[in-house]
């Protein structure tokens, strides 16, 4: 019997394979008495040097994907492995005791970690509690006969049934392998949605089920387009999926012919449609993809690829690419926005009740201003190599705008007095992303030279709903008229002080709301890049003076979030809906 999950549509595309859990297994076991010391000596090698041959596998994907340095932590496991002392001590209990391996390992382990965690003043040897931790879990596994998932060992197509996943999960993936992704956690702008939007692979997240209802190797057909998946499908449903891929592969072989056609919409008017990035690798999808700008690359990513702060020298050379590459195209470049959902493990950040309404953004960089004038001094040098704007993340006033020019305007003039070269004319603008800034758009709108509305955040700081959280994730209402609202204010604030609207939330690449921001006269509209050419084939069906009577009804009339998409839908017509 075939079984249907919902979920969030996280990442267009149709995915059919076979089910991959990357599902941590039930370690639990229990303590037991054994007669043969020596069976039981062996058994806890050959789970040694299962996990070594697994460490070393992983090693050597990590390597190649994620760089040297960051695989150096899995040399340190293997270390851990051939430690002499913690060995000769597991294998004493077990003959002095005559316990099983699994008890004799957990118990020696169990005295190193709480030596290495109470090594307050040893940050580096408190770390190395974790990696007990995780050896531990390794070898525990093979002495159970439940394995851990290793997603670097992927070598067939396989739908990736998880938790939520994390950078490192993916990182250890060849992802050509991976067909899709099912999630329990996560809505349509948390991390795990972008990444997979970034990664081009369909995914389905928040379905708060995945892995309680897949077991491994069910075979799994995921729709992305629409939010849901079918477990055990029946030939007929492996039909349909098959036919709608056809259709979707086809839709998108004729929007790479508009890859280098300007975005212009049915009368006339030209928008720019941009890119998000993340890291200067990305950029290869934004040119492949023919996008007009950068317009929104999320620099705590570079931070956060590190096992410490990027140097002044190494983010200038990573700015510097993204320009080079652009060739003279706008690239909008945010300052780090660091805190919320994303951390550092280098730079511990107070432990805080919401860290999304905390210690975050340009209030960290306003505080720690040695780290925010080392990449302030890396944009101002790399503004040379192309047309480099610098924009603010979670401005809340007018106060803390000034404030980060201020510290701008400084470092430009002590370079300028080193004689070190850069662009006469750095725009600088703004993230809105808090209610109070997109309130107060027209007096920002005096002194930044554009605003970029950060959507995802903007949504959950209007409806008080934590962007990440499935429970609360029918609250995620781009259409709703109260955020229409706030958007509208601030594009009309721009344009009377003639300045640029841009948005870069995810919001910005939504077929439905592109018509209504279109009708705003939104100006750039910043996107992951595989949506890129979808929206300007939308664009070209559009009529931007009918759309603007359709904003105006939006706003004016409609009273909730479904009443504007069912107006939206009923004037796309049949040839302007984008499926
Ligand atoms: C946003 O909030 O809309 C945004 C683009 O920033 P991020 O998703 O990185 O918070
Ligand atoms: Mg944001």
């Amino acid at each position: 019997m075939s079984k249907r999950i919902s979920g969030i549509a996280a990442s267009d595309g149709i995915g059919i394979a076979k089910a991959y859990r990357l599902v941590n297994p039930d370690l639990s076991f229990d303590k037991k008495s054994i007669t043969d010391v020596n069976a039981e000596i062996q058994r806890l090698g050959q789970a040694m040097s299962d996990s070594k041959a697994d460490l070393q596998v992983i090693r050597d994907k990590a390597a190649e994907t994620l760089g040297e340095s960051e695989a150096e932590v899995f040399d340190a496991h293997m270390a851990i492995l051939a430690d002499p002392e913690m060995i000769s001590q597991i294998d004493e209990l077990i003959k002095s005791q005559k316990i099983n391996a699994e008890e004799a390992l957990t118990e020696i382990t169990d005295q190193f970690i709480t030596i290495f965690e109470g090594m307050t003043d040893n940050k580096y040897m408190q770390e190395r509690a974790a990696d007990v931790k995780d050896v531990t879990k390794r070898v525990l596994s093979h002495l159970l006969g439940k394995l851990l998932p290793n997603p670097a060992l992927i070598n067939e197509p396989v739908i990736v049934i998880a938790h939520d996943l994390t950078p490192s999960d993916t990182a250890q993936m060849d992802t050509n392998y991976v067909q899709g992704f099912l999630t329990d956690l996560g809505g349509r702008t948390s991390h795990s949605a972008i990444m997979s939007r970034t990664l081009e692979i369909p995914a389905v997240v928040g379905s708060e089920q995945a892995t309680q209802a897949v077991k491994n190797g069910d075979s799994v057909v995921l729709n992305g387009l629409d939010g849901f998946a079918v477990v055990s499908p029946s030939a007929n449903e492996v039909k349909q999926f098959q036919e709608q891929a056809v259709q979707y592969a086809a839709e998108k072989s004729e929007w790479r012919k508009l890859r280098d056609a300007e975005s212009i919409s049915k009368d006339g008017k030209h928008f720019e449609v941009a890119a998000n990035i993340g890291t200067p690798d990305d950029i290869k999808a934004v040119t492949d993809a023919g996008a007009e700008a950068v317009g929104l690359f999320r620099t705590e990513f570079l931070y956060m690829n590190s096992d410490k702060l990027p140097s002044e020298d190494e983010q200038f050379n990573a700015y510097k690419q993204v320009a080079e590459a652009m060739k003279g195209k706008p690239v909008v470049i945010r300052t780090m926005d660091i805190g919320g959902d994303k951390h550092l493990s280098y730079l511990p950040l107070p432990e805080e009740m919401n860290p999304f309404l905390g210690y975050r953004a340009i209030r960290i960089s306003l505080d720690r201003q040695a780290i925010f004038r080392t990449q302030l001094r890396a944009l101002i040098r790399a503004s040379k190599y192309g047309e480099i704007r610098i924009m603010f993340p979670m401005i809340a006033t007018l106060v803390e705008f000034r404030a980060a020019k201020k510290v701008f305007t400084e470092e430009k003039n002590k370079l300028a007095a080193e004689g070190v070269p850069f662009a006469d004319d750095i725009k600088l603008g703004m993230m809105v992303e808090i209610p109070a800034s997109a309130v107060f758009a027209d007096q920002f709108a005096k002194e930044v030279d554009f605003f970029s509305i950060g959507t995802n955040d903007l949504i959950q700081y209007t409806f008080a709903a934590d962007r990440g959280n499935e429970h609360v994730s029918y609250l995620y209402q781009p259409y709703n008229p109260a955020l229409l609202r706030l958007i509208k204010n601030v594009v009309t604030a721009a344009h009377r002080e003639g300045k640029i609207a841009a948005m870069c939330g995810e919001m910005a690449g939504d077929k439905i709301a592109v018509p209504l921001l279109m009708g705003m006269g939104l100006d750039e509209y910043s996107m992951s890049a595989t949506s890129i050419l979808r929206v300007r084939s939308q664009m070209k069906k559009i009529d931007t003076t009918d759309w603007t009577k359709v904003v105006d009804e939006a706003i004016n009339t409609c009273q909730t979030h479904e009443e504007v998409k069912e107006l939206v839908e009923k004037h796309l017509q049949p040839s302007q809906t984008i499926e």
